[in-house]
């Protein structure tokens, strides 16, 4: 058994001022090492195991110290959002350039080059793969984004909060899921879809976010109508 520091400061001086406390501790079956002379241990936990969750804990509760914010705040916003949780996740990693497109692997040595392996002209952050890209901004346009402050945001953690908190935000979030996955068939599958199919199952994701988030702003329910409208108009 490992004690902390200080424990075995308090457990020595005890030992060695009262022989009925030496009795009294040793028949609790705590034992020295007597190879040891100090000993550390987990203090994040109380039985002195280090877990994940203690872990986790501890550098919570260090974040402040060393880079004076407020870390956990920071992404509070993308937990709070009316999604499913693997929208949320995918979110929190665009936020954090966590996605692995080519530009990420690059950076760490993992991809020979950063270009868009679709069209070949820009590197492949987040923002060009799944907005910029040729393949992917066809997408945005085929469901109705064409305002050109949405296409041209160039910080990826604005454009992702802005549009996952505005107006929009289940169709948004619906077509950066969609425009995602759509790379990862075309790099990976080598497969490509129709625009028609990635607006279905853009439109049927929307529907869904609908039906299962029903404390949803009124101008949500009204701009799915009008998608709908405006899809059957299209078929
Ligand atoms: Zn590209």
């Amino acid at each position: 058994m490992m004690f902390s520091l200080q424990v075995v400061h308090i457990l020595r001086f005890v030992l060695s001022s009262s022989p009925e406390a030496s009795k009294f501790i040793n028949n609790k079956n705590i034992k020295f090492n007597p190879s040891l002379e100090y000993a550390f241990n987990w203090a994040s936990n109380k039985n002195g195991v280090c877990t994940t969750k203690s872990g986790y804990a501890w550098l919570l509760s260090h974040a402040n110290m060393v880079t004076n914010a407020q870390p956990s705040a920071t992404w509070s916003w993308i937990w709070k959002l009316k999604l499913p949780k693997k929208l949320k996740f995918l979110f929190w990693l665009v936020c954090q350039n966590f996605v692995p497109t080519l530009f990420s692997l690059n950076n760490k040595n993992m991809a020979y080059s950063a270009l868009c392996s679709r069209c070949g002209l820009e590197d492949e952050n987040f923002l060009h793969c799944a907005l910029d890209c040729n393949f992917s901004k066809s997408i945005w346009h085929h469901v109705g984004f064409h305002d050109e402050n949405f296409i041209l945001d160039t910080k990826v953690s604005h454009w992702s909060k802005e549009g996952s908190l505005g107006n929009l935000s289940f169709i948004f979030a619906a077509t950066v899921w969609w425009a995602w996955c759509h790379r990862n068939l075309m790099c990976l599958n080598n497969k490509t879809w129709t625009l028609i199919r990635l607006s279905y199952n853009i439109h049927n994701m929307v529907d869904s976010f609908n039906l299962c988030f029903k404390n949803n702003s009124q101008i949500d329910q009204v701009d799915i109508t009008s998608y709908r409208r405006r899809r059957k108009l299209s078929q």
